[in-house]
Parts: C-alpha cells; sequence; structure tokens
C-alpha cells in the first residue's frame, strides 16, 4: 500500500469566477495565512513521507497555484524531489490560469522541472470569458501558450467549458476551433455545474439563471468528440483528449485515478485514498495552516470504505476511460471480479448494447451508445452494501500512519 501520485491544493485565486464552487480563497484577501501555507504544505508531505512509492505523478492544482510566486512553486517542487522519490519520467503538472503567468515566470516554472502545462482557457471568446468573471481573454491564451513553448513546455493542455448560459452549438465548435489552432497536445472538456456554492449556482437556484438544455449539451459532446477527431485528438476518456502522436499525452495523474490507484492529496480540503481508507482535509484555512505549524495533522473527515463502493468507484472511474476496466489489475488488487461481482447488472447492459466485454485487452467498456448515456449505465452499479464479502486485506492505512 504506497501511493504512486502526490497532488497538492493551492487555494487561491485572484477573484473568484462565477461558476467556482471550489475551495478557493481570494489572494488579496488571506495573504498573511498564504505566504505560511506553503510551510504547511511540507510539514504535511513530510508526516506521509514513508508511504510513497516512486512517484509517476506530481499534480499542482488549485484553486490557481500561479497565483503564488513562481520561485515559492519551484521551492515546493524541489522539497517534492528531496522528500519522495520521483520516477525519472514523472508527469509533473501545474495548472495556470493565464491572467497570472508572463515568460520569465514560465520559464521559472520549466527550470524548475514542471514538465506538463494546464491551462485554464475555458473560452476563446471575450464576451463568454466576461460572462464567466475570468480575468483573461481569449488572446491573453494565445499569449501564455507562446510563452510556454519558449520557456520548453512541451506537453500543454487546455481546458475549455461548455454549456454555459446561452451558449450555442457554434459558440462551442469556435471555441474548440481556437484551441485546436495553438496545437496543445491534451484538451480538457467540462461541462459546466451549477452547484450551490458558486454565484451562478444560487442565481439558478431562484430562477435568475437557465441552465443549458440536455439535448444540446448532448449535441455539443457529440460535436466535440467527432471535431476533436477529425483534428487528430484520441479521445480516452468521456471528457479528455490526447494529441495522436508516438508519445503518450494521456494525463498519467488523471489515469492513475481513474485506475482507482492510491494517491495523496495534501493541502486544504484534499483527498486522498489509500488502500481501503479515503479521507479529506479540513476545508478551513486557519485550521488546516495552524495545525500543521504544530506539527499536528490538520483535521480530516475520513472512512473506511465497503465492497460496494470500492467497486461501485472501480466501475465508474474505469467504464470513462475509453479502454474501459480491466479486469485482471482489479482482481489482482481487490481480489474481486467485477464480472462476477456485477453479473446480474451488467446482463440488462450487454443486451442494450451499452457495454462490450473485449477479450483479448480482459476489460469491460462502454459502447459508443453506452458513453452517450454513460450517467444511466454507471447507477446500475450501485449496490446495496455487502459485507460478507472480504476485500484484500492489506491493512489499513489508517492504522498504520
Ligand atoms: S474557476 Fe479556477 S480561477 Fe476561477 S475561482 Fe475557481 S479555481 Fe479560481
Amino acid at each position: 500500500m504506497a501511493f504512486q501520485s502526490l497532488y497538492l491544493h493551492i487555494p487561491f485565486c485572484l477573484r473568484r469566477c462565477n461558476y467556482c464552487d471550489f475551495l478557493s480563497h481570494t489572494y488579496a484577501e488571506v495573504k498573511e495565512l498564504a505566504a505560511a501555507y506553503p510551510a504547511a504544505l511540507m510539514q504535511e508531505m513530510r508526516m506521509y513521507r514513508c508511504y510513497a512509492d516512486k512517484l509517476r505523478s506530481v499534480y499542482f492544482g488549485g484553486g490557481t497555484p500561479t497565483v503564488l510566486p513562481a520561485e515559492v512553486l519551484a521551492d515546493l517542487l524541489a522539497f517534492i524531489r528531496q522528500t519522495f522519490q520521483l520516477a525519472r519520467d514523472a508527469e509533473i503538472t501545474v495548472e495556470c490560469n493565464p491572467a497570472t503567468v508572463d515568460a520569465e515566470y514560465l520559464k521559472t516554472l520549466r527550470r524548475a522541472g514542471f514538465n506538463r502545462l494546464s491551462i485554464g482557457a475555458q473560452s476563446f471568446q471575450d464576451h463568454e470569458l466576461k460572462l464567466m468573471g475570468r480575468l483573461h481573454t481569449a488572446a491573453d491564451i494565445t499569449q501564455t501558450v507562446a510563452a510556454a513553448r519558449e520557456a520548453g513546455f512541451d506537453n500543454i493542455s487546455v481546458d475549455i467549458i461548455y454549456a454555459l448560459p446561452g451558449q450555442t452549438l457554434d459558440d462551442l465548435q469556435f471555441n474548440l476551433l481556437a484551441a485546436i489552432k495553438l496545437k496543445p497536445e491534451h484538451i480538457s472538456l467540462y461541462s459546466l455545474q451549477l452547484d450551490n456554492d458558486s454565484i451562478w449556482g444560487q442565481q439558478f437556484a431562484k430562477g435568475a439563471l437557465m441552465a443549458a438544455d440536455e439535448d444540446l449539451e448532448a449535441d455539443m459532446l457529440q460535436m466535440s468528440w467527432q471535431l476533436l477527431k477529425q483534428y487528430g485528438f484520441v479521445q480516452y476518456e468521456i471528457a479528455n483528449f490526447a494529441r495522436k502522436s508516438l508519445r503518450d499525452y494521456r494525463s498519467r495523474h488523471n489515469r492513475l485515478y481513474w485506475q482507482r490507484e492510491d494517491y495523496l492529496g495534501v493541502g486544504l480540503g484534499a483527498a486522498s485514498c489509500m488502500g481501503l481508507r479515503r479521507w479529506q482535509n479540513c476545508g478551513t484555512l486557519d485550521d488546516y495552516v495552524n495545525s500543521l505549524r504544530d506539527l499536528h495533522r490538520p483535521p480530516v473527515d475520513n472512512e473506511r470504505l465497503t465492497v460496494a463502493q470500492v467497486m461501485s468507484e472501480v466501475m465508474f472511474m474505469g467504464l470513462r476511460q475509453t479502454a474501459g476496466v480491466a479486469i485482471y489489475p482489479v482482481l489482482d488488487k481487490f481480489r474481486i471480479d467485477p464480472l462476477v461481482y456485477y453479473s446480474q447488472e451488467l446482463a440488462p447492459l450487454y443486451s442494450a448494447g451499452l457495454v462490450e466485454y473485449l477479450d483479448d485487452a480482459h476489460s469491460l467498456r462502454l459502447t459508443e451508445r453506452g458513453f452517450m448515456l454513460a450517467n444511466q449505465v454507471f447507477l446500475a452499479f450501485i449496490k446495496d452494501e455487502n459485507e460478507d464479502i472480504e476485500l484484500c486485506n492489506d491493512g489499513d492505512f489508517w492504522d498504520l500512519c
């Protein structure tokens, strides 16, 4: 039991976007705590150093990691190298907001060893960016990609949001074509979620904002799949596309997560999963920083997962990938064969042409139709808890650490 991927949550942004419900503070309002935050992250990482395998992926996410000075991110990465072992080809990603970086900043990150940049573009139309409350323009995105290339980044991902209020199929097509024109190695698509904790979510709850029509959203997804395929991107997950190339540009970090490998998340509200144990750090910035300053683990919510929970996670996350759920690794890890465990649930899904078993790859995956109806298919894998079945018993991480 050891994690191979590390996530660092940087919970600061210049300003809150209208659609955002992420755990993040406006940087200017918490400057003092933000200054103490990197030391807290380092202390938290020290506490888990014995439970790491060679790290295959490190991911700085947020929030907006690039709201911190580039030297601070570089110091954090240097600390990670001293504290853990990193695989020689480790993927080291940092999320970046085009409003927060320039050429010098990106050069510092690249020199520090970051080798993948995930740019929160979201749209290539200024009126949409303004509507969302983003602080950058479409021109800023183009400049950021050019500066990143000059700094030496050869693995760039661009995030796009779709199903914005009033957005048409043509608007989304425009955004995708603009993203494609920048020749990124990877594109991620996110549908707008109107969560209650966001400004738009609250307006939606009051009836002051309309959500996109479900049929339009489905059309947008299908159009995106086709367009990205046409321009040489391979879909490897419902919403993620990697440029077809001899080099593998699929996000290793996300794939480890979808394959339900153990991972450690450090930082405010960060989640971790180790064996059957899952936990999440507290979401209060003072508590997080002060606990670690006093050399205590920050308060956490933690739970030991049941068989039913673990297996449904294996299916939800595995089936999101076009390669599907590889049966043998699940058998190896949990001593349960998903094909047997879900035999009753799978029968009608096979008949309806929503899932298929690939003999050669020994994997179960969604068909094209299944992909379109993925959320409905996933519901089939929620079972009543069944405590009679024993999962692999490799100890409870929480008792060990
Ligand atoms: S969407 Fe990103 S940049 Fe905007 S507030 Fe949320 S975390 Fe910050």
